[in-house]
């Protein structure tokens, strides 16, 4: 599979990806924005002091998590020093710490840490992807740069379908990237209007239909202040068990 160049080159390549595998080999190769491309290399070559004489990984992150996964926890984009530093997602920065934690506690990870793409963490029953696979300056992908990075979104969704019962929305941003990947995996046009994002925020389930869960986003901007407590976090991934259980 050769690798995207341009945004023409994602749609055409995404689809195609046969399984997890390929889409991870796909996206690790993409070079379809020239921006967030210069970006996480510039990172990448940089380097934060603290990382000095680290290799970064420099490259855009896939999903991590087993193909049968029932529960997907959705990103916003990677972390310049955390994801993109050590290619897995939220591996390596504060919100990862937060994260991996609160799955540790539900029970969906073997150990509460992340640390390098090495450190044998696993997960149970969930899969963790971004909106976005390639770090952003300041965190803000464009609008273009989303919907360019879409059609991995999509595939990857389609991929683990099968078994999928709930996603995790982290923010507002990833809740709205869920619509058009329900549109054209489910069939399903988005509701309108559509539901506004909140913490707590659920919508749809029924046959078929994974349910979609609202999560503030694990961000220091969030956790420092208490806007997210480790208990909310649990109360959400508490209810992502149920619900995949269909025991609520
Ligand atoms: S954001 Fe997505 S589409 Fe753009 S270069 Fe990165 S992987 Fe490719």
């Amino acid at each position: 599979m050769t690798a995207a160049r341009t945004p023409a080159e994602v749609r055409r390549i995404a689809p195609r990806a046969a399984d997890l595998a390929a889409l991870d080999v796909a996206i690790s190769d993409c070079r379809a924005c020239p921006r967030l491309v210069a970006w996480r290399e510039e990172v990448a070559a940089t380097r934060r002091a603290a990382y000095a004489g680290q290799t970064y990984w420099g490259r855009p992150v896939p999903g991590f998590g087993p193909p049968d996964a029932r529960i997907a926890i959705l990103g916003l984009a990677p972390a310049a020093h955390g994801g993109n530093r050590t290619g897995r997602v939220f591996t390596g920065d504060r919100s990862g710490d937060v994260l991996f934690a609160a799955l540790h506690r539900a029970g969906l990870a073997n150990q509460p840490t992340s640390v390098s793409a090495d450190d044998g963490l696993e997960l149970h029953d969930t899969r963790i992807f971004a909106a976005v696979r390639c770090a952003p300056p300041d965190n803000k992908p464009t609008p273009d740069e989303r919907d360019a990075c879409m059609p991995f979104l999509r595939r990857e969704v389609e991929l683990i379908a099968p078994t999928l019962r709930v996603v995790v929305a982290l923010g507002a941003f990833a809740w709205s990237a869920w619509w058009p990947a329900l549109s054209s995996v489910y069939g399903t046009p988005p509701p309108r209007p559509r539901p506004t994002f909140a913490h707590g925020a659920q919508w749809g389930g029924g046959p078929g239909l994974p349910v979609l869960l609202g999560c503030y986003h694990v961000s220091q901007q969030n956790t420092f202040t208490g806007r997210l407590t480790a208990a909310m976090l649990d109360t959400v991934l508490g209810r992502a068990r149920a619900l995949a259980d269909g025991a609520v």
